[in-house]
């Protein structure tokens, strides 16, 4: 089913301005914006995948990762293809970069009310947008968190932080938990090598933790781009100071071989997220994990 977009704006000429993320994409009729999967068709903005789900699973809470929002239980993951980056590390790239730029939408026809059955079904308290970008998806995961809310299940989004202030508003009132992706403390890193930016992204964070939502932040260390320690250190304190000392950090180790591209670098030595952590602790962090 296609689905009328939320948060866009029509202009002249039958192009529309997506609000839905932080790049705020102008898309011209019959076009789509950067994440692949909101099309222009005469002058209104789709969704292609509202309801085309392209993984549905049954996984561990801690895989998310969280760890400290309802341990121990299993969370019903869902994703539709599509992603608002374009991650060079990218683990999920054939889901996520698939849609780009006009290719056809792959999925499975995956209605809100069937993932709710399916949740209570398998007596998963929680619900996950996950493995590609829940934003890109915003009015199929919008829909399912509100039937899932009126359920008492719980919603949790695994994101790269990067939704337009406008879809953060939309979603907060539904949104339970979140593991957010903090990648680099470097615009260039997020301009070079994910195709997007840091800065919407840790003014989101703030607005998360605000709003009291259940906050665990994720970051990969990759050899030679993102294992500087001045630079873990910027994240570790912005961790401290505006989201919270009890706020986990989880540092995950980068394995060349699942990732889209940068197959030439090595995995993570052990000592480098050892490091990472120790950066982690003496930062003030009370819980940090490696992944
Ligand atoms: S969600 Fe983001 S990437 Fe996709 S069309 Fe809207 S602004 Fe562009």
């Amino acid at each position: 089913m296609m689905k009328q977009a939320l948060l866009y704006q029509k202009l002249p000429e039958k192009k529309v301005r997506c609000q839905v993320c932080s790049h705020f994409c102008l898309i011209a009729p019959k076009k789509r914006g950067l994440c692949g999967v909101r099309e222009n068709q005469k002058g209104k903005l789709y969704s292609l995948v509202y309801g085309k789900a392209i993984a549905v699973n049954i996984d561990p809470i801690e895989k998310k990762p969280l760890y400290h929002f309802l341990p121990g239980t299993h969370s019903l993951s869902i994703a539709t293809v599509g992603c608002n980056f374009r991650c060079l590390n990218c683990q999920n790239y054939d889901i996520s970069q698939g849609p780009k730029p006009d290719k056809p939408i792959l999925s499975q026809e995956m209605p809100p009310e069937k993932i709710i059955q399916e949740a209570l079904a398998n007596h998963c308290p929680s619900i996950s947008y996950t493995y590609t970008e829940p934003t890109v998806f915003l009015e199929y995961a919008l829909e399912t968190m509100k039937l899932a809310k009126e359920k008492g299940l719980k919603n949790i989004w695994v994101t790269n932080g990067f939704m337009s202030p406008q879809t953060l508003k939309l979603i907060i009132p539904e949104l339970d938990a979140a593991n957010v992706d903090l990648k680099s403390f470097e615009e260039s890193f997020y301009q070079k090598y994910c195709g997007g930016q840091l800065k919407p992204i840790l003014a989101n964070l703030k607005e998360m933790k605000r709003k009291n939502i259940w906050l665990e932040i994720t970051t990969l260390i990759i050899p030679g781009l993102t294992d500087q320690e001045k630079m873990l250190k910027k994240i570790a304190l912005f961790i401290k100071k505006e989201l919270g000392a009890e706020t986990p950090w989880h540092i995950s180790r980068f394995f060349p071989e699942v990732s889209w591209q940068l197959q030439n670098l090595p995995a993570t030595p052990l000592e480098t997220l050892e490091k990472a952590c120790q950066i982690g602790l003496q930062a003030g962090l009370k819980y940090v994990y490696k992944g």
